[in-house]
């Protein structure tokens, strides 16, 4: 990811880190203003529930934005006077949100700070940290808002109904979909076609999803000794590339119209499965506008 992309010479950096602390469930205290106090940015606010009592932590969330120079934040330079900073706005831990890294000086002050009990905690969030964040599930409206290039790119996966659909492997349940950031060609889709009890027809008997090699093996096997037929099978990696995911569909189409084919019920719903888990990763993130327009239309018969 390139955090260039978020401009250094304006408020982004802190409307970013506003935004995102929200979605991780933070509730900003107070907005992003640039005063004459330059060592305050934001406060975020955490319910801590406990089983006997719950509390509020309070954070003071100090934004750098330094990627363009690409220089780490430094202790008595970019971060003078943490301590007094905090007392100032009665914050129980340090929050450093930099697109860059901390310097070791400042790793050892917070450190020193914490154990010797004058703040309860801290926390960085570097530009690692924050890039593992935006990659899950959940981020995909920030990283589109902030990050417009990078996400072209990314594609991150984005909620198209209620919930998120993962491709679980129908064998150790692994989540291939999301795996599909980090790994290419590891994840599989397969059918399992015998022919029917009506002649000239082939039915479509199972489909399922696996990890390449022991997962996919086994289930091969255990479709062999009941069918005696092997598999056909498309890398999930592929279909997540929009005219592979077409072809796949219209190649779905042709077979039932065709009526050369017969799904099983199982099949259908697995089919159906896919093509909507899929379309998280294909599909573009929809504007502001069209999930209002959307809103009216799923009350509106189709
Ligand atoms: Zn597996």
């Amino acid at each position: 990811m390139d955090f260039t992309e978020i401009r250094y010479d304006s408020d982004d950096w802190e409307l970013f880190a506003r935004d995102f602390l929200s979605e991780l469930g933070f509730t900003i205290e107070s907005p992003p203003d640039r005063g004459p106090d330059q060592g305050k940015d934001l406060l975020a606010l955490e319910s801590v529930v406990g089983k006997l009592h719950s509390y509020t932590f309070r954070w003071l969330v100090s934004c750098k934005h330094f990627a363009q120079s690409g220089k780490a934040v430094n202790e008595s330079k970019d971060e003078p006077n943490i301590l007094e900073r905090m007392r100032a706005f009665r914050a129980d831990g340090f929050l450093g949100f930099y697109s860059t890294l901390p310097s070791s000086g400042l790793n050892t002050r917070l450190c020193a700070l914490r154990s010797g009990g004058d703040i309860r905690d801290y926390q960085i969030f570097d530009h690692r940290l924050i890039e593992e964040h935006l990659l899950r599930l959940g981020f995909s409206r920030i990283l589109c808002r902030y990050f417009p290039k990078s996400s072209k790119t990314i594609r991150p996966l984005h909620k198209l109904i209620s919930e998120y659909l993962p491709i679980a492997c129908d064998v150790c349940g692994k989540d291939l979909l999301e795996a599909l950031y980090r790994e290419n060609y590891k994840g599989l889709v397969a059918q399992v076609h015998i022919p029917d009890e009506q002649p000239g027809i082939e039915r479509v008997e199972e489909i399922y999803f696996a990890c390449k090699g022991k997962c996919d093996k086994q289930l091969q096997k255990l479709y062999w000794q009941k069918y005696k037929t092997s598999c056909g099978w498309k890398d999930l990696s592929d279909l997540a590339m929009p005219t592979e995911f077409l072809r796949w569909i219209m190649a779905t189409l042709n077979r039932l119209r065709s009526g050369e084919y017969r799904y099983t019920d199982s099949a259908f719903d697995k089919e159906k499965h896919l093509i909507l888990a899929l379309s998280q990763k294909v599909f573009r993130e929809m504007t502001e506008r069209e999930r209002e327009r959307v809103a009216l239309l799923v009350s509106l018969p189709f």
